[in-house]
């Protein structure tokens, strides 16, 4: 096999082969699994890699690293409208990529970077950037095996750069689609270059079940099989996802139309519980089968294991429910908030609580169509999130007032951290017309305001300020509590900030910020102390909550309204 490789890198100049290997690129030593997906999407895909991911890394040991192909010509997630698309998860390195990546790092426990998320418009600008340096040499630039080897680029670079054990590679979009085809042609010469004990090919598909017929049918899946196999995929492992568990006789006829072993056909129907996956995953022994695939040998698991499973117990035996209010805009589209309600889900169980939500549209309060008091009267917390735009400020500035003022603990959340600032200028420090420059360019009191130095970068996206960004924390604080650290890094994702020409007068009156840029010109935590949980932070602490090592935020937060909940009980 290695010499096969070799053999091909050597003829790659001024031949059909055009496949480039990153240095230090050790043919064998990474091995791939690729998840393709047929039928339809949104079946789990992504969760089911990153779940395959966890249970191979925590059982085996394995150092597990995905990457995804996206099949949309954006350069990345940025740009995309969470009300279509769910929420844009930003990585430590600054890249805006789908919600998917946000499932990686939870389930790997792991923080990615920018070559686990390629779309296809990051593959084309790549091309015509070389195409225009004169890189290919006089050359036609072709789909095949330019832009193919191009991905196959994409893959061998994080192979290298993750020192990986196995790259989860998944596909956007589902086979038979134009928009992945050449991601599968990529994917079948990779298979074929790098030799099949090193690939596993899994599709996740999806068996209907028609309520009129009551019975489950699998044709659709086997005409999605048999879209892969036609472009000269041979899946070793098939993934049934269904409603209710599949039938023997389902899983029969999927195997025979894809020379699949029924044994390594496999039934997933719809779980609560999302963190026992990789346990069940375990259960089924489809560690068993990749590793026979792959050629690896059984591992030794890791101490993370034992917390795991104790997680997973704990999610099931929640003794008491709490209800936390989201007031935001998209309250309607759930994945646009979705790492924030993973923070919630896997903080809850160690407290032995469970997560209700209870969704607030802040337009309908800033409209007047419900009253503050009505929509919060029965939370136990209020979370403000993240947001763009003038539509429904009025009504989070709203609600803020009203937890602040009884007491409701309260997390402000980069544009709901900016409302609190607001908030507070307006009714504490009697600045009337306390706005952002976002929500209200001419205001006179622009207490959020555009960063200067951010004025000059052009272009969407451009002038964001995107990553992992440091922050001081105030000695005794409460966020310097929670943290039980004085310096911490959290995920950003905004534009404006609080204009520094106001703190002296919001802090006299009370507010703390609690936290700052080591520089101390940008402010990034506010608290108020005497309030019984009240804190507000630029940053997206949900980004790097994971379920071994919850947000220290979200943990303060679910305390503070365990005890609320009490004391409106007694
Ligand atoms: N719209 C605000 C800003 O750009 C907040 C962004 C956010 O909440 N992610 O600063």
């Amino acid at each position: 096999m290695q010499e096969k490789l070799k053999e091909i890198a050597k003829k790659t100049e001024g031949s059909e082969f055009y496949t480039s290997f990153p240095r230090g690129y050790k043919p064998g030593k990474t091995k791939y699994i690729i998840t393709t997906g047929s039928v339809i999407s949104g079946v789990g895909k992504g969760t089911f890699s990153s779940c395959l991911g966890s249970m191979l890394r925590m059982y085996h040991g394995l150092n597990i690293t995905p990457l995804k192909f996206e099949c949309y010509v954006n350069y990345d997630a940025g740009t995309l409208n969470p009300y279509r698309h769910g929420e844009v998860f930003v990585l430590d390195d600054g890249t805006e990529t789908d919600l998917d990546l946000g499932t990686y790092e939870r389930m790997l426990n792991k923080s990615l970077t920018k070559n686990s998320f390629v779309t296809m418009g990051r593959v084309f600008k790549t091309i015509i950037d070389k195409e225009r340096k004169g890189d290919y040499l006089g050359r036609d630039v072709e789909f095949i095996p330019h832009i193919t080897g191009e991905i196959k680029s994409f893959v061998r670079k994080l192979a290298v750069e993750s020192k990986a054990d196995i790259l989860m590679i998944e596909i956007g979009g589902t086979v038979g689609e134009i928009q992945n085809s050449l991601y599968l042609e990529a994917m079948r010469e990779l298979a074929y270059e790098e030799g099949r004990q090193n690939a596993c090919f899994i599709n996740v598909t999806y068996i209907l079940q028609p309520g009129s017929l009551g019975e489950q049918k699998s044709k659709a899946a086997q005409l999605g099989i048999k879209a892969l196999m036609s472009v000269g995929i041979q899946p070793d492992i098939i993934i049934c996802r269904s409603e209710k568990p599949i039938t023997e006789k389902i899983k029969e006829k999927i195997s025979i139309y894809s020379n699949v072993p029924v044994s390594r056909t496999i039934g997933f129907h719809d779980t609560r519980n999302i963190y026992k996956f990789p346990l069940t995953l375990k259960e089924k022994e489809i560690d068993k089968a990749v590793l026979e695939i792959l050629s690896l040998k059984p591992g030794k698991s890791v101490p993370e294991l034992k917390k795991w499973k104790e997680l997973v117990e704990k999610i099931d035996k929640a003794e008491k429910e709490i209800t936390i209010g989201m007031a935001g805009k998209y309250t309607n589209v759930h994945d646009s908030y979705i790492s924030i309600l993973k923070a919630l889900e896997h903080t809850a169980p160690y407290y032995n609580a469970s997560i209700k939500i209870k969704w607030i549209e802040a337009e309908e309060i800033e409209k007047g169509r419900v009253s503050v008091k009505d929509a919060l009267k029965d939370i136990d917390a209020l979370i403000v999130p993240g947001g763009f735009g003038k539509r429904g400020t009025e009504g989070k500035i709203e609600c803020i007032k009203y937890a602040r003022e009884n007491n409701v603990p309260f997390l402000g959340l980069c544009f709901g951290f900016q409302m609190a600032v607001i908030e507070y200028a307006r009714n504490m420090c009697g600045i009337k017309e306390a706005n952002s420059t976002e929500v209200e360019p001419e205001c006179k009191e622009n207490v959020i305001d555009f960063l200067p130095e951010q004025k000059k970068i052009e272009g969407l996206g451009g002038n964001m300020r995107l990553g992992s960004y440091p922050a001081v924390l105030k000695k005794g604080s409460l966020v310097c509590g929670l943290y039980n650290n004085e310096k911490i890094d959290e995920r950003h994702r905004h534009r404006y900030e609080v204009n520094n020409k106001y703190v002296e007068q919001l802090e006299k009156k009370g507010l703390v910020f609690s936290g700052r840029s080591p520089k101390g010109n940008l402010m990034e935590f506010l608290e108020l102390p005497g309030h019984r949980f009240f804190i507000g932070t630029q940053a997206h602490p949900c980004f790097k909550s994971r379920p071994s090592s919850p947000s220290p935020v979200f943990s303060g937060l679910i305390k503070a309204a365990l005890e609320h909940s009490q004391k409106k009980s007694t």
